[in-house]
C-alpha cells in the first residue's frame, strides 16, 4: 500500500511509519494539515491516515476540503477522544473509518488493507457533465458542492452514468437494485425522487429526465 500519514505528534508517526515500512508498505508524512492536503492531492495514495488534531487546519477540514475537491482516497482517522460526537463528525467530513490513540499498530495495518480493498472492489469514480460520483465513498459532486447518496441512490446514479446520456428503462434500474423480482415501477420512482431531490433540485437545471413509458436518463444542456 501507498500510505500518507498526516499526524503532528512525532512519535507516533514515526511508529506507524516504521512499522509499515518493516512490512514492506510505501508511506509518506506530512506534520500540518496544510502540507499534508497539498500532498494528499499531489499524490496517488492508497490510503491516508489522519490526525483529528493538527496545526494549520484540523483533520475535519482537511478531510472536507479532500472530498470536496473530487478526491475519494480512503481516509482513516485518529484521535485521542472516543467520542460519538467525534466519529460522526469525521464520517460526515468523508472519514472512511476511525481508530482511538492508543492503537495496536497491526490492527491499524488490518483496517488499512480493508478500506483499500474496497476500495479496489468499487468502479472508480465516474462522471457525467457536471456531475461526479465515486461510488466508493458514495459520494457525488455537482458544481463544487458535495452530495452524500445512500447505496440504492448511488446504485441508481452508477447506472444512470454507465449509459449517460443514453436512457436506461425501468426494467433495468429495477433488476441493479432487486434482481430478478417482479418490476415495481412506484417503488422505483420513489427512490429516483429521493436522487433528484439531491442531484437536482439545488439546482437551476434538472440532469435526471424521466422518459415517459421507457426509463431514466441523465442529460446536461451540452448534450440536449
Ligand atoms: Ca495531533
Amino acid at each position: 500500500m501507498d500510505v500518507l500519514i498526516i499526524e503532528d505528534q512525532h512519535d507516533i508517526a514515526a511508529n506507524v511509519w516504521d512499522f509499515l515500512e518493516r512490512r514492506g508498505h510505501r508511506v509518506d508524512h506530512a506534520a500540518d494539515g496544510a502540507s499534508g492536503l497539498a500532498r494528499a492531492l499531489d499524490g496517488r495514495f492508497d490510503v491516508i491516515v489522519l490526525d483529528l488534531g493538527l496545526p494549520r487546519m484540523d483533520g475535519l477540514e482537511l478531510c472536507r476540503r479532500l472530498r470536496q475537491a473530487g478526491h475519494g482516497t480512503p481516509v482513516l482517522m485518529l484521535t485521542a477522544r472516543d467520542t460519538l460526537d467525534d466519529k460522526l463528525k469525521g464520517f460526515a467530513e468523508g472519514a472512511d473509518d476511525y481508530m482511538v490513540k492508543p492503537f495496536e499498530l497491526r490492527e491499524l495495518e488490518a483496517r488499512l488493507q480493508v478500506l483499500c480493498r474496497d476500495r479496489q472492489a468499487n468502479t472508480p469514480a465516474s462522471q457525467y457533465g457536471p456531475l461526479r460520483f465515486d461510488a466508493g465513498s458514495l459520494l457525488a459532486w455537482r458544481e463544487g458542492k458535495r452530495i452524500p447518496l445512500n447505496r440504492t441512490q448511488g446504485r441508481l446514479l452508477e447506472m444512470l452514468l454507465q449509459d449517460a446520456p443514453r436512457i436506461v428503462s425501468h426494467q433495468r434500474l429495477a433488476q441493479g437494485l432487486w434482481g430478478d423480482t417482479p418490476l415495481d415501477t412506484a417503488r422505483l420512482h420513489d427512490h429516483l425522487y429521493a436522487l433528484r431531490a439531491l442531484i437536482d433540485k439545488p439546482f437551476p437545471t434538472p440532469l435526471i429526465h424521466s422518459v415517459h413509458g421507457l426509463g431514466y436518463r441523465l442529460l446536461a444542456d451540452d448534450d440536449a
